[in-house]
């Protein structure tokens, strides 16, 4: 199949997050089954030039519209990880991608609205035709309407399109005013079966309009797609939804295993075995090694070599990852006399100084560690050399960092929610129910009693959670499936 996907993040090249991941992954996976894939994305000026290969002009006179002005475009095409990208470069007065960062500007919504009409003129004037355009999340989701209302009906061939809903809770409310600026018809998207948002009128809201005008629709595990349909998960979009729902599926995303590999992995002290199955002399191995990226982490970042189990996070501190409960846990972990890393990406001024001033206090004082950073690096010495890893979110669309923990023998302890109830078990990890201290508390507490009680039961735990398979073989196949559905999706 021809399938372009068109994003807002790639790993390594543009990556704040899962996201990024997932679309790399995924590109991988349908690459190496044989499929063509090309993947466009904006050409950030925090994209490192050495990730790019063969960069070169792909196309110098794209012109794109924003209100009455029309800028012109460079699209670029490059390799990035084996993969063909398109980068879209603007030459607009607003230095649109020029920002030193992939989110985070108050025009936002006007970024990736200009970005989304200048990637649907390009498709036209390119005359693409591949089998599905690929979109995700809000800031691609605008792109279904354009073709549907701008470009059919100047004789372009309809393209199926697939919106893949990785983070509901962001859906680009903007004006519609916003939306006129990139040539839909403003006013009319505020009706209530296109863009309108559901809970302030006024507004449209541009993941709305993209779950009305896509062809398919999915999100990122079976269980979150449950909880979409339902009125306290859907941030709002429950009616849309339920009333979308044929066109609805839940893929569990994967993990790359060639970047998640401890076999491989560049950035760890010394690699160790993770495929099943373990004969004695690997086992032994795996221990070996990952009790010396243990070592090696307490040594880097000032612990001691205690008996007592490392706990790790490594999140956005953002309110979806219940930032107060992972405070908590470091606390706690800390006042029983284990210990606890912290790598957190902070982007809010609260959330820095609530994190900080918890630095201050422990950083350097014992045996807990918070490094306020987006350190891709220390991530996966993190992941290798823990021994529990903590995911207590307050919602998860799918998760990597508990399937990651679990190929990297570091056992998850998750809240029951989304993608952790599909991936994380009492079988390869801990759960607890609410996202309150008190049952947090208990299952720290049960997870530490096993980790001192019982080696071998532990040793159990960890094998299995390496043995299970979260490769992208299968969700590749279940992609290419959903990208050759035709309506009526039953
Ligand atoms: P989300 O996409 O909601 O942030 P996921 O669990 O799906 O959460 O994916 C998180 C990805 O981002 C993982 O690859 C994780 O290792 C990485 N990550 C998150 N925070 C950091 C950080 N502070 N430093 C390095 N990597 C991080």
């Amino acid at each position: 199949m021809d399938i372009i996907h068109v994003a807002s993040e790639l790993a390594p090249v543009a990556k704040t997050g899962g996201l990024g991941d997932v679309v790399h992954g995924l590109c991988k996976e349908l690459v190496r089954v044989g499929h063509t894939v090309r993947i466009i994305l904006p050409k950030y000026d925090t994209i490192p030039r050495s990730l790019l290969q063969n960069l070169q002009v792909h196309m110098r006179d794209l012109w794109s519209y924003d209100g009455p002005n029309c800028y012109h475009n460079t699209v670029w095409s490059a390799k990035v990880d084996g993969l063909d990208v398109l980068l879209l470069e603007p030459h607009h007065p607003g230095y649109l991608f020029s920002r030193g960062a992939v989110y985070g500007c108050p025009d936002d919504t006007d970024r990736f609205l200009y970005f989304s009409r200048a990637v649907t003129e390009f498709l036209f004037k390119s005359n693409l035709k591949p089998d599905v355009l690929h979109l995700h999340d809000w800031q691609t989701a605008a792109i279904p309407a354009l073709q549907k209302e701008i470009y059919e009906p100047l004789g372009y061939s309809p393209l199926k399109t697939l919106l893949t809903l990785h983070n509901p809770e962001h859906q680009g409310k903007c004006s519609p005013e916003q939306l006129s600026k990139i040539g839909l018809r403003g006013y009319e998207c505020l009706d209530s079966g296109k863009f309108r948002d559901p809970l302030n009128p006024a507004l449209t809201n541009l993941l709305k309009g993209g779950i009305v005008y896509a062809d398919l629709l999915n999100t990122v595990s079976p269980s979150y797609k449950k909880e979409l349909l339902e009125p306290k998960g859907s941030f709002g979009l429950e009616e849309i939804l339920l009333e979308n729902q044929k066109k609805l599926s839940g893929i569990l995303n994967g993990i790359d295993e060639d970047f998640w590999n401890p076999e491989t992995d560049p950035y760890l002290k010394v690699p160790f075995p993770a495929h099943t199955p373990f004969t004695k002399e690997k086992w032994k191995l795996t221990k070996k090694n990952k009790a010396l990226n243990k070592k090696e982490l307490r040594s880097q970042l000032g612990l001691s070599d205690s008996k007592k189990p490392l706990f790790a996070c490594v999140s956005r501190l953002v309110e979806q990852k219940s930032p107060l409960l992972i405070a908590h846990a470091f606390e706690y972990v800390l006042a029983k006399g284990a210990q606890c890393i912290i790598l957190g990406s902070t982007y809010t001024k609260e959330m820095l100084s609530f994190f900080s001033s918890l630095q201050e206090k422990y950083n350097g004082k014992g045996e807990g560690v918070i490094l306020l950073d987006y350190n891709e690096e220390l991530s996966h010495r993190i992941y290798a050399g823990s021994d529990i890893l903590l995911v207590p979110s307050l919602f998860e669309p799918c998760g990597l960092t508990q399937m990651i923990g679990l190929r990297y023998g570091s056992v998850p302890l998750v809240r029951k929610t989304g993608g952790l109830l599909d991936t994380v078990s009492n079988r390869n990890g801990f759960l607890f129910e609410n996202p309150v201290k008190e049952e947090l508390s208990s299952a720290i507490d049960f997870a530490s009693d096993a980790f001192e009680a019982d080696g071998d039961r532990w040793e159990e735990l960890m094998q299995y959670g390496m043995s299970l398979d979260f490769s992208w073989k299968k969700a590749g196949a279940e992609y290419v499936d959903l990208y050759k559905k035709r309506p009526p999706f039953s």
